[in-house]
């Protein structure tokens, strides 16, 4: 049975501990479903990440959280105190990293289609970057940029060509996409050259984000040598030399016992290597070097908690366990069947005697958590956890069949404190009206 990650055990009563915490325990006071995340292993990654770029890269370079991956207050002012940027998809994206306390210069602004009252807001806020994807886009962001009393970082977002042998949903770097800027058939250099003549923006580079959970280091190689070809075709074509390179996120976590990811070191080193040697052969200056981790900053970081409801079984076919959450805290075992490791929190110790699929309670054959899963079996009331829940969950949680959003707990030194309230009935009805 996988326990992943060092900060889950077992203590004396048998029960699965998290962050050095029983979960038994939490789920008694805090209620289920309820996620238990761990500061310390959010902050530790932050650190991991920064200073694989000090490093390796001679601290020219960002890391910026993707705050998709998980945003709340709490956390943007947690990774603002450990001085990461952070990336944005929307306004509301962008008032929660504001509330967390971030430096607006620190903040990335992205998203394919940004609406005008996003990109008005992040003006008013003075944030830092924009990423875009076309050049009619950015003579939007130029044009409103007009008397801002800043000159915004643009940055184009380039879409490489490159497979990054992860599931199709979450693949982003390949040329069928709705990302970007195509780098194959010439668009991307082409396009640069309008860019180059915005006046209310600065040209600042390019960027690309191959795709998520990635475990080779191949396809991001590929990828810088793509992004510093650009750059050299950029600064041949048009005489301009760009100063930033953002080449996404994309690392992987282990999901399961077998998974096997990199560290932010070894991934940092490598691609750090080949873009110095590329700066060398192509004549270029280092640029500035951003990444963007979300799920390998966050995800590890989490246990989803449930209470075991009843046992379906069928006999010849299989058994169902009931828990009391599902699609709505966790929709991506029905997005994508992700891969999860389900253990029973309540009784670690016994016998792996029930072996079936670990449903939701949701109104749809597809809320399921994970299938072929085997566990001690679940009797009623059990608390059962999900690891690695961290990143996408909440932040993908809906209200589905009037479902409250569970609660966050956040686990620090061993105390525990909630870190987002569980709504309420009032909360679920507050916007309906007559
Ligand atoms: C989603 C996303 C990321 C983060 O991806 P992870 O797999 O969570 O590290 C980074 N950059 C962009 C542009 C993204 O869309």
């Amino acid at each position: 049975m996988g326990m992943l990650y060092e900060n889950t055990g077992i203590n004396e009563k048998g029960h699965l501990t998290f962050a050095g915490v029983d979960t038994t325990e939490l789920a008694k006071e805090y209620g289920t479903p309820l996620y238990v995340m761990d500061e310390n292993m959010i902050r530790d990654n932050c650190r991991k990440a920064k200073n694989a770029i000090d490093s390796y890269y001679d601290g020219k370079g960002m890391c910026c959280y993707a705050s998709k991956a998980f945003s709340s207050v709490g956390m943007c002012k947690i990774v603002s105190e450990e001085m990461l940027g952070i990336d944005v998809v929307s306004s509301g994206e962008l008032y929660t990293a504001l509330k967390g306390g971030f430096d607006p210069s620190r903040i990335v602004m992205h998203g394919n289609f940004k609406t005008k009252a996003d990109i008005a807001y992040a003006l008013e806020s003075k944030v830092g970057r924009f990423v875009c994807d076309s050049v009619e886009e950015l003579s939007i962001i130029n044009d409103m940029a007009k008397g801002c009393g800043y000159t915004p970082r643009v940055l184009m977002r380039i879409t490489p060509g490159v497979d990054a042998h992860t599931h199709d949903f979450i693949k982003t770097g390949c040329t069928d996409s709705k990302f970007g800027f195509t780098l194959e058939d010439g668009t991307a250099l082409k396009a640069a050259g309008e860019v180059i003549r915005l006046e209310n923006v600065k040209f600042a580079g390019v960027h690309c984000h191959i795709g998520s959970q990635i475990f080779d280091i191949e396809p991001f190689l590929e990828a810088a040598r793509l992004m510093m070809k650009l750059l050299r075709d950029i600064k041949t074509m048009y005489g301009r030399e760009l100063e930033e390179l953002d080449i996404g996120g994309g690392f992987g976590i282990r999901y399961l016992e077998s998974d096997d990811p990199l560290s932010y070191a070894v991934h940092l080193k490598a691609i750090a290597l080949t873009i110095k040697e590329l700066c060398v052969d192509y004549g270029l200056r280092q640029p500035f070097l951003m990444i963007e981790p979300g799920r390998s900053i966050v995800g590890a970081a989490c246990t989803t908690l449930y209470t075991a409801g009843t046992v379906k079984h069928i006999e010849g076919v299989k058994s169902y366990a009931a828990v009391d959450g599902g699609m709505a805290d966790n929709p991506r075992f029905a997005l994508y069947g992700a891969p999860y490791t389900v253990l029973n929190a309540s009784r670690m110790n016994d016998n792996a005697d029930f072996t079936g699929t670990i449903a939701g309670r949701c109104c749809e054959s597809g809320d399921i958590i994970q299938e072929n899963v085997t566990i001690p079996y679940p009797k009623y009331g059990d608390i059962i956890a999900v690891l690695s829940t961290g990143a996408y969950n909440y932040s993908m949680a809906s209200n589905y069949n009037r479902l409250a959003r569970a609660a966050t707990v956040m686990i620090k030194d061993g105390q525990a404190r909630l870190f987002i309230k569980r709504e309420s009935l009032e909360d679920i009805t507050k916007n309906d009206l007559l």
